[in-house]
């Protein structure tokens, strides 16, 4: 992603709250995947992919700000992951 996608996308994610959703929804995922990994039990996992769906039908015109987003939120946790290597690791 290039710095104008990346000002386009925050720009966008600012002002559109189904966007947001969207994201906040898949970092839920990936706390959820933890927890799962974690072996705890809970339904959560079949709620958010409900919600994932419901989503995702109402973001066909936001597809090219969601793979953006794609994109960021793996950068992110790539980035944080890298962070707590080199302080706890
Ligand atoms: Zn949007």
């Amino acid at each position: 992603m290039d710095y104008g996608t990346m000002d386009e996308f925050g720009k966008h994610m600012e002002n559109c709250p189904e966007c947001k959703e969207e994201l906040s929804i898949r970092f839920l995922v990936t706390e959820g995947m933890k927890h799962l990994e974690d072996g705890g039990e809970f339904n959560l996992q079949k709620e958010l992919d409900r919600r994932l769906d419901e989503n995702s039908r109402n973001l066909q015109r936001h597809s090219a700000m969601i793979a953006s987003g794609r994109y960021l939120v793996t950068t992110l946790f790539v980035f944080i992951g890298m962070m707590l290597i080199l302080f706890f690791g």
